[in-house]
């Protein structure tokens, strides 16, 4: 896509500072890390978010997704990792490529991704109602 930073990154018409790279995968340091090492992996075919890519897309990227977390975890000493994805601008993202973020992770590092919530009396069993009826 013509106006897309990632598109631009991965056919290098924008620099990145590179990790790997197949026919269809490229992967490269996150300009902003979370910690040093975070990284992004990104199809080089073009679709917004993870919802809207194709089964071959991910089939041929989550295998590259697992090698690359454990060549940041092994290579930034890390002792954990988080492998995320941010679907729309109502979940974080930014960019409106389909990216994988790998974070190197390290105890007490102060980051927290998660704050539970509660659900309140029979909420459960109707939210997994309303799941399993799109499904
Ligand atoms: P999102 O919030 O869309 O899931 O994450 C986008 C990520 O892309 C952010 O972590 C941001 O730091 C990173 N990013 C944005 N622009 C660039 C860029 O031009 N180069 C690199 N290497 N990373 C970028
Ligand atoms: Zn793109």
């Amino acid at each position: 896509m013509s106006d897309c930073i990632f598109c631009k990154i991965a056919e290098k018409s924008l620099p990145s500072t590179s990790l790997y790279e197949d026919a269809y995968v490229y992967a490269f340091l996150d300009i902003h890390p979370i910690n040093p090492g975070h990284t992004l992996v990104i199809s080089k075919i073009h679709s917004a978010t993870f919802l809207e890519t194709t089964p071959e897309v991910i089939a041929h990227l989550f295998p590259c997704v697992q090698r690359i977390a454990r060549a940041v975890k092994q290579g930034m000493r890390a002792q954990g990792v988080n492998v995320t994805i941010n679907n729309d601008p109502a979940a974080g993202q930014v960019v409106g490529h389909f990216h994988v973020h790998i974070i190197p992770r390290f105890e007490g590092d102060g980051l927290s991704l998660w704050t539970g919530k509660a659900y309140g009396e029979g909420e459960i069993a109707h939210v997994a109602e309303k799941i399993k009826l799109a499904l």
